[in-house]
């Protein structure tokens, strides 16, 4: 069957102890255990988004993800988190074997997490910072191109430039990130340079995922041009256009301080939007590709589509 294809001399594999190199995104608000156990349980890296959980709510969410999967699963925490050394603890204490690290310096944590055991990934989304990350220690990069959603880069470097520029500057494993909801892009981005790939949006938009259904209709409808880069003043951001990203462009297009932004964007928008289903007022982060996203599905069946659809475009190149 065309998704038996053999993955185990891949680094990233071999690194996480994971059957095929695919790692979901750890999307706040939508990354939850019942996400991050199906992805794992797939074959996949399952990845519980520790940004938008106290860390009560995050202890609770890994236990519930060991008690659904005996397969590894990651812990992302995003390093401008406000309670983050609870966050480290926690994972520490509750024996998670990998954090992926993102928005912050690798250095602050990850000789602790490494002398802890535990397997250290940084997202980065610049060429600048692989030295930084190898210096720090860590193990692998996700490298997250200007498609993402989410937090983003300020270079707005797009997936296809930042994947070779960085794979020739390390030999450290690469995990391509932005863009990615396809067996062809999966391909591609390994072309590129990349050894597995990281999904968010694709992620978002599956029965398993913890964003409400009304955020899950709007990424499923979501066409060409829907999404827009937001917030570079603070810290740039991907999201969904709606009532709220409008009220912020016509801010921004007005020159309005950090202090009137802040204002505009006010607290907890996030969980309004994805979480709450408030799709007008609230703030929506997806990636580009969701123009590409047309049904919400089971991580099992994308699992299956993505893996087929990487044997069929491997055969294809052949044929070029
Ligand atoms: P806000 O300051 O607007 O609101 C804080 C939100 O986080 C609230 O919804 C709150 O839940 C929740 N929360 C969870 N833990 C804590 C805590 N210890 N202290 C305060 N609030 C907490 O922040 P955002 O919603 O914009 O972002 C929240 C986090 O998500 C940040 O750490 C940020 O870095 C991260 N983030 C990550 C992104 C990514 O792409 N990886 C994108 C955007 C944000 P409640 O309402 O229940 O109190």
């Amino acid at each position: 069957m065309a998704n038996k294809i053999n993955f185990t001399n891949n680094k990233i594999t071999q690194l996480l102890g994971i059957e095929y190199p695919i790692i979901q995104g750890g999307m706040i608000w939508c990354s939850s255990w019942e996400l991050a156990s199906a992805v794992s349980n797939a074959g996949g890296l399952g990845v519980l988004g520790a940004g938008s959980m106290y860390p009560e709510v995050l202890a609770s969410q890994i236990l519930k993800c060991q008690a659904n999967t005996n397969k590894p699963f990651a812990v992302n925490i995003p390093l401008l988190y406000p309670n983050i050394e609870a966050h480290i603890q926690t994972v520490i204490d509750l024996k998670v074997s990998i954090v992926i690290t993102s928005a912050g310096n690798p250095k602050t944590w990850t000789s602790l997490l490494k002398k802890e055991g535990i397997k250290v990934i940084h997202v980065i989304a610049n060429a600048k910072f692989t030295k930084k990350c190898e210096e720090a220690g860590v193990d692998a990069l996700v490298c997250e191109g200007f498609e993402a959603g989410g937090h983003n880069g300020r270079e707005e470097t797009t997936t296809l430039c930042l994947i070779p520029s960085i794979k020739a500057i390390t030999h450290l494993p690469i995990i391509a990130a932005g863009g990615i909801a396809t067996g062809r892009a999966m391909l591609a981005t390994m072309i590129l340079g990349a050894n597995a790939i990281q999904m968010g949006s694709r992620f978002v938009a599956s029965e398993e995922s913890s964003a409400h259904p009304a955020f899950k209709n709007k990424v499923v409808e979501a066409k060409e041009g829907d999404t827009l880069l937001s917030l570079k003043k603070l810290t740039p951001v991907r999201l969904l256009k709606n009532e709220f990203a409008e009220t912020v462009r016509l801010a921004e297009q007005d020159g309005a301080s950090i202090e009137v932004l802040k204002e505009i964007l006010g607290r907890a928008k996030a969980k309004k939007g994805m979480f709450e289903g408030d799709i007008k007022n609230g703030e929506l982060e997806i990636g580009q590709v969701s123009a590409l996203i047309d049904a919400v599905k089971p991580v099992k069946e994308i699992f299956k589509e993505i893996l087929e659809e990487y044997a069929l475009a491997i055969n294809e190149i052949k044929e070029l």
